[in-house]
């Protein structure tokens, strides 16, 4: 059974803020250690950063501090001034719907007058690295006699990093009773002995991990920046087209904002977590199953279950709190025999916990450069060549054979007659300029998905497509993935309901289920592309007969 926040004994404040934050369920350590720090006993935590260990001591930290007073009650110990405003920060967010609670960080580097006068403010909460610790208690600046929790955060590497003199020293200067926690990745001897000095009975707690059947699944990772993140991951989808993705974030909060994200750069995201409703999350599905949405940004908790044989991608915009997590993630792909991909995103201390989930599933997960806007070109260039070579054999061609005589006869060069007629044609799908097509590198030729273009023409004799206009073109900035999009947001249309979209330079014609028609162009009338306002109507040449010429 899974535990919600709801089942830890915190106030209100504390869930609206965690509510905030976008958190769906406590990660694996933050449900082992928050009920016994809320107790006051003792806690060893085996945890890095990323697994939500902050919050692990930060909810009880906060809970059990007392706000009325100004005096120092709580004091974390981090072994760099990049984590110490990182924890602040964090107990700060978690605290911030509980009235007069102040977290003060306090590292070298800064300048220590302004750290007094934030001291003497008052505060129940410092966070900071041990020399500056130490500096303000010597300066008598911080008084211990109040402090009633102790954390040690990534205790390994305060060791590693040969503060241990300065950490006993600040144990020395701390009131008898207090409770003692300490967080370390690993549980070295020496931790271990110094949880025998100074803690009372401690509870050990080890993230224990289920032995679990790894998918095979192909996996890689991209090193990039966070910023990065979301032009990678575009790219990714754009070269990749896969069928159906499902693409992973750490909060609802950073789903809803990926969710639109990718809305606003054209594609079909729906987003999946814990704060939709039945009937909403079972809606996402449909269109997930139906294929009218292909992008799906999910939660954890949303997406467990999920079995939809298609899915051809997962993506790790975030990397789990947890190596399970990764596991039932990746396995939402290469279902039925079918393969399947998985992709992680990771930047900075992510590396740790990928280095983690590889030993935990003895798989390799390798590295793969970020893909370019060159290799975006190339792949460009690749769906052409596809094109092109399925067609090549085809019998109707041979109506064209007399104009390209013609021209032959007149001493045009072949090349020149086929570079003319490329060009007519990606002109005419609003493919771009292609100037710059990159030369094809034939070993990274793959299968491409069917394009939306080369939907069959035989339909418009069945008069079942009718023809709408729509006054946005390239020049717009619009892509057929825009319009595709703008037409779907009519929850009832299928994606099969939309035929060929051809994007000219202050227009586009698009191609609609005959039945539809009307309500398409009354919706699209409503709404904007790209900031536009849209002026849609049906088609003069299609009205009467549904054909297009
Ligand atoms: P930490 O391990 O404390 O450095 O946390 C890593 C990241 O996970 C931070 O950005 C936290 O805000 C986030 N986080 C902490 N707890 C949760 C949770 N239960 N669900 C989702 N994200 C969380």
């Amino acid at each position: 059974m899974t535990i919600s926040f709801n089942d830890f004994n915190i106030s209100k404040e504390i869930i609206d803020a965690i509510g905030e934050m976008g958190f769906e369920e406590p990660s694996p350590i933050q449900a082992g250690a928050i009920p016994l720090v809320l107790q006051g006993i003792d806690v060893i935590g085996q945890a890095q950063t990323g697994t939500g260990k902050t919050a692990a001591f930060g909810i009880p930290i906060l809970e059990r501090i007392d706000s009325k007073s100004k005096n120092v009650q709580a004091m974390i110990l981090c072994p760099t001034r990049e984590l110490s405003i990182q924890v602040a920060e964090e107990i700060s967010k978690l605290g911030k719907f509980l009235k007069g609670v102040k977290v003060v960080p306090i590292y070298g580097g800064q300048p220590i007058e302004r750290q007094i006068r934030a001291l003497k403010q008052g505060t129940q909460i410092v966070v900071g690295t041990p020399g500056r610790i130490i500096d303000h208690i010597k300066r008598k600046t911080l008084k211990t006699d109040n402090i009633k929790i102790f954390v040690l955060d990534e205790a390994d590497e305060m060791f590693d990093m040969g503060f241990r003199e300065d950490i006993e020293m600040i144990i020395g200067r701390l009131p008898e009773e207090k409770q003692m926690t300490f967080f370390s990745a690993t549980m070295a001897k020496e931790i271990m002995n110094f949880a025998k000095t100074y803690q009372s009975e401690p509870e050990i707690i080890r993230v224990v991990k289920k032995e679990m059947t790894v998918p095979k699944v192909d996996q890689y990772y991209f090193d990039l920046d966070p910023h990065m993140k979301t032009e990678i991951l575009a790219r990714v989808l754009d070269i990749y087209n896969p069928n159906l993705t499902i693409v992973f974030c750490n909060t609802k909060r950073m789903v809803d904002e990926l969710t639109s994200k990718l809305k606003d750069r054209g594609y079909l995201a729906e987003a999946l977590h814990g704060d939709l409703k039945q009937n909403q999350r079972d809606f996402v599905m449909n269109k997930f199953r139906k294929l009218s949405t292909d992008i799906l940004v999910a939660t954890d908790v949303a997406a467990r279950g999920i079995d939809v044989d298609e899915v051809d991608m997962v993506v790790n915009y975030d990397m789990p709190q947890d190596d399970e997590y990764y596991v039932h993630r990746i396995g939402r792909t290469a279902r039925a025999g079918r393969e399947g991909t998985a992709i992680s995103f990771v930047s900075g201390k992510e590396y740790y916990k990928l280095r983690d989930i590889q030993k935990y599933t003895k798989s390799i997960i390798a590295r793969k450069e970020i893909p370019t806007l060159g290799d975006i070109r190339k792949n460009e260039s690749t769906k052409l060549l596809n094109i092109l070579t399925e067609n090549i054999n085809k019998e109707e061609n041979k109506k064209y054979e007399p104009i390209i005589n013609v021209l032959l006869e007149e001493n045009y060069n072949p090349i020149d007659i086929a570079s003319v007629c490329i060009s007519l044609y990606m002109n005419e799908k609003g493919v771009g300029n292609h100037e710059e097509l990159d030369y094809i590198d034939n070993d990274k030729k793959r299968p491409v998905r069917k394009q939306r273009q080369a939907r069959p023409k035989e339909r418009f004799k069945k008069g079942k497509w009718k023809r709408v206009f729509i006054n946005i073109g390239r020049i717009d900035g619009v892509s057929e993935r825009h319009i595709l999009s703008a037409i779907l947001q009519n929850n009832k249309l299928h994606k099969n309901d939309v035929g060929s979209i051809d994007i000219y330079d202050k227009y586009s014609f698009v191609d609609i289920n005959a039945k539809r028609t009307n309500e398409v162009v009354k919706d699209l009338n409503k709404i904007r592309i790209r900031g536009r306002k849209i002026k849609s109507e049906i088609a003069k040449s299609s009205s009467k007969s549904g054909r297009r010429k």
